[in-house]
């Protein structure tokens, strides 16, 4: 057991109230920034939004290396996805904010007309996680402040530069102050202290489920507004009748993308008999090729993991899915990573393809996020939904058919927020983002977020 000296006690202590003296300086300047921002015309709010999406574009380049460094991502995946969806954050409800409408209705038998009026919230409290960095932070900026908002933002730990570095923009934007305020600090401490803290009527949360449960507990007194975005165990369903090509393609960027870390990548393959040898040699093959490297080589389809404790987490697994009897095909103990001699202490892992799990083995029901997929045969379209619901969480699935009837079949049963068909991660930002079950609460996007991140009244007037 850990024992504390007195003096470790102390600093303890000492750092755990220069953290909430930090939140609460940033809650205040919140708070006192509200009144004049909320009175802007949705207009001038989007004038000046749109201006520190500008400003993000034109250091592109710096950001998405400053990603990199810092989360272990390629270069090239932090360029072309974690920072134009960032800068397109802030366009997108910069521009949509510009579009609501409020309800009305009439009684006109009892000379009555009813309509709501939408108003921002007040000071929102926003926690994100460290795999796509500024992409999730700023997912929740752009629309809590575009609403009349303003924040209290805190970035993973783990990944806190680019956060920094858009600091720095928010002035040069004329953002004014205290409409932003972005804290650091670790979960238990900043995170927490935010969570709880009573003039932050509404929160805003993307990370795993285990946290989330804990946030709902702290802040149940405060009966605060809630958006939780969690953890997945996505499902991808592949039909005998599916583009086997385009499928094998996309089915790997799904499952090894930004190295397994994204809420949306696939890890159950559920494939039908038929098709099930010839699709498993191919999607081996084409994962050995999808390229572990350094993350500034341009050719380099995976970077690094985020860090040591969580290779030795997702190796784990793989661990336990040897010892409930499955099989290794390619990747982890199996393949052997070929990394330049300057990234030899990273923490790289090869993309891992496991067979031979039951629904009920860990790697089948638990959240990996990492490189790592299992695939399994099915027959029918009712047992394969069946399989695909069997799990606590409900975030995204992939349906691979070119059967339209069945699409619609199985995409209605499915109990996920999301399901593509013969696609992967294509998003329109106008409908809702979210999950079911253990992967969420609310949904975000246009109208939802909109709608979150405002408080609706409605007014009766008889005459
Ligand atoms: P995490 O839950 O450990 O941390 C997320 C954030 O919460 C961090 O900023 C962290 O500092 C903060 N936090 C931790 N403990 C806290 C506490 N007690 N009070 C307040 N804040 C606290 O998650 P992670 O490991 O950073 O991210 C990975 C998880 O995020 C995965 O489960 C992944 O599926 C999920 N995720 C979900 C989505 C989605 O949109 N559904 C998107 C990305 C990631």
């Amino acid at each position: 057991m850990r024992t504390f000296t007195i003096d470790e006690h102390d600093l303890l202590n000492s750092l755990k109230s220069a953290i909430k003296t930090n939140i609460d300086a940033a809650v205040k300047a919140a708070k006192d920034a509200f009144p004049a921002w909320s009175s802007r015309s949705p207009q001038e709010r989007s004038t000046i939004i749109c201006k520190l999406a500008d400003f993000i574009e034109r250091n592109l380049d710096e950001f998405a290396k400053a990603e990199s460094r810092d989360q272990g991502k390629t270069v090239t995946f932090a360029a072309s996805l974690d920072i134009p969806r960032s800068v397109y954050n802030f366009r997108f409800f910069a521009s949509s904010i510009l579009h609501h409408t409020t309800d009305c209705t009439q009684m006109d038998h009892l000379n009555c007309m009813h309509y709501t009026v939408r108003t921002p919230v007040g000071v929102a409290g926003l926690i994100s996680p460290w795999n796509l960095p500024l992409y999730l932070l700023t997912w929740k900026i752009a629309p809590a402040i575009a609403c009349g908002n303003t924040v209290v933002a805190k970035p993973s730990e783990m990944t806190s530069v680019t956060a920094w570095m858009m600091c720095k923009l928010l002035k040069e934007a004329g953002v004014p102050p205290g409409v932003v305020n972005i804290v650091f600090g670790t979960g238990p401490r900043a995170g927490d202290a935010l969570v709880c803290h009573p003039d932050v009527p509404i929160i805003s949360f993307t990370g795993s489920t285990s946290t989330a449960q804990g946030i709902i507990e702290r802040s149940a007194p405060f009966c605060k507004k809630m958006s939780l975005e969690l953890g997945g165990k996505n499902p991808a369903i592949i039909f005998k009748d599916a583009d086997l090509e385009e499928c094998i393609n996309t089915t790997v960027k799904s499952s090894f993308s930004n190295q397994g870390e994204i809420c949306l990548c696939t890890s159950r393959i559920y494939v039908q008999t038929a098709i099930y040898d010839d699709f498993l040699q191919r999607f081996v093959d084409a994962a050995k090729t999808w390229k572990v490297g350094s993350p500034s080589d341009p050719s380099a389809c995976m970077g690094a993991l985020i860090s040591e404790h969580h290779l030795t987490k997702v190796r784990n697994y793989v661990k336990k899915a040897l010892a409930e009897g499955a099989t290794v095909l390619c990747g982890e103990g199996v393949d052997t990573l070929d990394i330049p001699s300057e990234n030899q202490g990273g923490y790289f892992m090869l993309p891992t393809v496991i067979i031979g799990l039951s629904e009920e083995s860990t790697c089948m029901q638990e959240e990996i996020f990492g490189p790592v997929t299992c695939i399994v045969p099915f027959d029918t379209e009712e047992e394969v939904i069946d399989k695909a619901n069997g799990v606590k969480f409900g975030l995204a699935a992939t349906v691979w058919t070119k059967d339209v009837g069945r699409v619609h079949r199985v995409a209605k049963r499915l109990q996920t927020g999301l399901v593509w068909t013969n696609c992967w991660l294509i998003r329109d930002l106008n409908l809702p983002f979210g999950g079911m079950k253990a992967s969420g609460l609310g949904r975000e996007g246009a109208k939802d977020s909109y709608d979150f991140f405002t408080e609706v009244k409605t007014v009766t007037i008889k005459h």
